[in-house]
Order: structure tokens, then sequence, then C-alpha cells
């Protein structure tokens, strides 16, 4: 099936920052998909989580399966609406790169760490790894990705620093909307997390189905299968519920996304681009629906105290080793030191404080742990 007019199209792209030859078998986002793929970023996603800490169970979303699970959902409603589906994916696939070790809480505490130097941005980050960190190619520093996965990848951004990223922070400042494609795999970012972190939740024993049974969006499809499936338990059941529960948060994207598109009739990107408002979305009553989701799992699994003791402990590691290396950077890898050095030179300690950011932010969770074992000469298990 051929794309949609309203579609990112390959051919009308913004381009790339460094001009390159048009791929030979691929489209240009293709060629930005299987570059974020083979980024030393991707990679480490494998180990950094974003609710329970890496070595916790082998069961547990880590941000690689999680990014999966995004571009899976993304991907078939992309289909469905005829959006260009290897965007979608490149977006999926890169939208969490720039996060810190240790989930939320890492990113909590290297922005504390960052306060007086312009602060730490996990999406910010995600764009700065892509534009500047990868360091694999010979003619560029980034991947050199296209307009269009930049976009999508730059979720939200304050004025501030939009004023200060040139091309893909203008849309911030002219209110403009980003591509249906960035729209789309921002909605099924929340659709991925909030659904397997009911799984992780319940797995984890941090809450329990009865508990769950409280959230209209769990109970509807809870039910049903208790009533397919009276003798089901367990993961089977938890499963059933969740598979469900996705399916219904997707049939009601495509509807009501399909509903908007009609009566906006966008022709173009650049349509889409300048609609008062984003055309991918829930229903109202969908959309509440997923903010009491939302708020019972903020209640009740994020701020669970074992949950909360690992946050603890999470600001205790980053906070440790980004003063570490702040107050001598000889601790950093000879290449950290240069760069250090470079930007102290450059931009005083905030330019410093920034190299060291990058370099913290870029860890796993079982490095970060090392590290700071290995600086403090601590023994056995931090966590
Ligand atoms: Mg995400």
């Amino acid at each position: 099936m051929v794309n949609a007019l309203y579609s990112a199209r390959p051919e009308t792209s913004l381009g790339r920052h460094f001009n390159e030859p048009a791929p030979t078998y691929r489209s240009e986002y293709q060629r930005d998909r299987d570059r974020i793929i083979h980024s030393t970023a991707f990679r480490r996603l494998e180990y950094k989580t974003q609710v329970f800490v890496n070595h916790e169970g082998d069961l547990y979303r880590t941000r690689l399966t999680h990014s999966l699970e995004v571009a899976q959902i993304a991907r078939s409603i992309a289909r469905t609406l005829r959006l260009d589906e290897d965007l979608t994916e490149a977006i999926a696939l890169a939208h969490d790169l720039g996060h810190t070790p240790f989930g939320h809480a890492g990113q909590d505490a290297l922005n504390g760490c960052m306060k007086p130097y312009g602060g730490f941005e996990h999406n910010l980050q995600s764009l700065r790894i892509v534009d500047l960190l990868e360091r694999n190619y010979a003619d560029f520093n980034g991947l050199n990705l296209t307009y269009e996965t930049r976009e999508g990848i730059l979720k939200h951004c304050s004025l501030k620093h939009a004023a200060e990223l040139g091309d893909v922070g203008k849309r911030f400042l002219d209110k403009k909307q980003p591509s249906l494609e960035a729209q789309l795999t921002n909605v099924a970012d929340q659709v991925a997390y909030n659904n397997h972190d009911i799984d992780d939740g319940i797995r984890s024993g941090l809450v329990s189905i009865e508990q769950m049974r409280q959230v209209d969006l769990f109970s509807m499809q809870y039910d049903k299968v208790m009533w397919k499936y009276p003798e089901l338990t367990g993961h089977r059941c938890v499963h059933e519920t969740i598979r469900r529960m996705i399916g219904e948060q997707v049939v009601d994207l495509v509807e009501t996304s399909r509903i908007r598109l009609k009566e906006a009739k966008p022709q173009s990107i650049e349509d889409v681009r300048n609609h008062h408002e984003q055309l991918i979305s829930f229903s109202d009553d969908m959309y509440t629906r997923n903010q009491t989701l939302k708020k019972f799992l903020r209640e009740n699994l994020y701020y669970h105290h074992k949950v909360y003791r690992m946050t603890r402990k999470a600001h205790q590691v980053i906070e440790a080793l980004f003063s570490a290396f702040m107050e001598d950077i000889r601790l950093l890898p000879p290449e950290h030191q240069n760069l250090s050095r470079n930007a102290l030179l450059e931009n005083g300690e905030t330019g410093q404080a920034r190299i060291i950011a990058d370099y913290v932010a870029g860890m796993t969770d079982r490095y970060a742990t090392m590290e700071y074992a290995r600086l403090f000469g601590i023994e056995g298990n931090v966590f």
C-alpha cells in the first residue's frame, strides 16, 4: 500500500546536516533506522532500566526491550494509517538513547548535579547522542540522521533550549507540530510503558491483580478474560489481560486519529506541521482512562517504598560519580579527559560539566554500579 500524502516522504525530507549520496537500496529513513541499530548507545540500552535495576531479574523490561515494544506498537499503527514505517521505527528505536543509568532516578540525580550548568534532560540527550556523541563515522560526529528522525526524537523541549537547538528547536518557538510519525511514536511510547509496567509490577509482587482491578482499563479486560477462561491464573491471565488492553488502546488511537485526519484533510507533511493541534491522539474517554492508569502506577509502583529505596541508591551513585569526576578529571578515561580539558578551555566549568554528564549518562546500570564500587573501594553489591 502506498503511503498517504500526509506521511513523511523520504523524497521531501528536509535532509541531513552533512550531505551524503542517497543510499542504494534503502530509503533515507531506512538508513536512519539502520544507523541507530548499529550505534553504541543503542547496544547500551540492553543494560539500562526504567523502573527496576538491571540485576533485579532477567524478565523485566530493559530500555532495549521497551524500545522494541514501542517500535512494534508504533509500526503496526503506522501501517494502518499509511504512514512511513521506517521513520516510525527509527524514532521509536532512538527515543530513549539519552537515558541515564537507573531510569528516572538517574535522570533526576544527574539533572540535580547539572543544575548550575544548564540541567540535564534525557530527551535532549537522545538528540545530543545522534547529533554529536556517537563517534563512528569518518566524515562527521553523530549519526547524521535526517531532520524528520531528529524532529521525532526531540519530543519536548523548553523554549530556552529550543532557541539554542537551531532547526529542530524551531517548531517549539513557532508552535508547530511534528510529523504524524513523531506524534504516533510518542503515544506508542506511553501505551508500551503503561502496559509493560503493569506486567513488571505484578511480576515483581509490588502490585497485585486485586489492586490493579481498581483501574478501569485493566479491570474491563481482566473481567473479559475471566469470563472466557474462568480457570486461568498467574502470568497467562496477566498477559491475556494486557494484550487486550494494548489492543483496545491501539484501536482507539487508530479510529480517533482517522476521524481527525478526515476532518483536517492534510495534503502534505507541511499541512500536518501547520495544523493547530496534533492529529494522532486518543479519544477523550481513552485519554482520561489512561491518565487514571498513569496516576495509579505513579502512586503504587514508581513511588513504592521498595522502588524508592533503589531510587535513593541511584541518586547516591550518580551524585558521587559526578562529583568525583568534577573534582579530579584524571579519574576519567583518557579520551574523556581530553574532551573535558578542551571543553574547560572553551566554555569553562559549564563545558567540563557537560562532558562529565555525557560520560555518566552513557553508563549502563551495571557499569555505573561497578565504577562506584571501584572508585570508592566498596566491596560487594551496591544494590
Ligand atoms: Mg520510552
